[in-house]
């Protein structure tokens, strides 16, 4: 069954007797060559367990289960799991689970379905939450070996940016504390029922296994992160002063200038190593 044919698509969410919801972010893809080169992307070996976030009728997961030894699929819909339950039928390593990627307990589900092997995640992300949805994967404290997900393109190069690009900001900065991320390719809109107003692209972050930059004080690190990214047009000094009253311009000025930084530069010229040292320099 092609899972990304039209008709295929209509009929049977007809038979279920429901429709595209738009506030589940539901954009089902109708290009099959997609979801094959998504799973393709998703990670170097097979013998792992893939989460997968939001499978709609089970186009991705398919793929996934042909490549990968275990998958596990959380949907938030209840209307699409007798779906699911009949497009996946004939795949024994695939285990569906109707919850919300936000409030399920991710390490329980590691802990249960892994058995000790590598744990990717793979999904073609609900557009309404692609950014908590990601914090909350990385924040997980779950040590996830790839994330691949497909996002808003104009949202892939923001999280694929280099520091001092108009592209970079405070995710590109905070995700750089946790792995590489590269941008494999885009996928136009055409490719989505409905379709959406804008093309997306498909991001692959590979995670440290350890921490390449060591914040002392991880909670300041973050903090000034977000803050130098709170007024993109003032310098850092200004911007980080204003939301962190605690730091002093002059203190601010001296940290920057012990990294080797001029004091008068702008956040998103700072790479995410460098903002470490920044927040290293301002714990002590
Ligand atoms: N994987 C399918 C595909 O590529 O055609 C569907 C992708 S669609 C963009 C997003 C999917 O995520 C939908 O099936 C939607 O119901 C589901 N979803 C939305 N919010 C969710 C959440 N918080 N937790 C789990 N699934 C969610």
């Amino acid at each position: 069954m092609d899972l990304c044919n039209l008709s295929v698509i209509r009929a049977l969410m007809a038979e279920a007797g429901i429709s595209f919801r738009k506030e589940f972010g539901q954009n089902f893809l109708t290009n099959r060559l997609i979801p094959e080169d998504i799973a393709d992307g998703c990670a170097d070996d097979a013998d792992r367990l893939v989460i997968e976030i939001g499978p709609g009728i089970g186009c991705l997961t398919q793929e996934l289960a042909i490549r990968y030894r275990r998958v596990v699929a959380v949907e938030i819909d209840r209307g699409l799991i007798p779906v699911l339950e009949k497009t996946l039928a004939e795949y024994d390593n695939v285990t569906v689970i109707n919850d919300d990627i936000m409030k399920i307990d991710l390490a329980a589900l590691v802990e249960r379905y892994a058995e000790g092997r590598p744990v990717s995640v793979c999904a073609n992300l609900p557009y309404y939450i692609t950014t908590p949805i990601l914090m909350r994967l990385l924040e997980s404290g779950v040590r996830f070996s790839t994330i691949t997900v497909m996002v808003q393109n104009e949202v892939a190069q923001r999280l694929a940016a280099k520091a001092g690009s108009s592209d970079y900001g405070a995710i590109t900065a905070v995700l750089g504390y946790y792995g590489t991320v590269r941008r494999l390719f885009k996928v136009p809109a055409g490719c989505f029922i409905p379709m959406p107003k804008v093309d997306s692209a498909v991001v692959r972050i590979d995670l440290f296994g350890e921490p390449k930059y060591k914040p002392v004080d991880e909670k300041l690190f973050r903090e000034l992160i977000r803050a130098a990214f709170e007024m993109r047009r003032k310098t850092l000094v200004n911007a980080v002063s204003a939301h962190m009253p605690q730091l002093t311009k002059t203190k601010i000025a001296e940290a920057l200038r012990a990294i080797g930084k001029d004091e008068n530069i702008r956040g998103e010229k700072l790479s995410t190593e460098e903002f470490v040292l920044l927040s290293n320099e301002l714990a002590k």
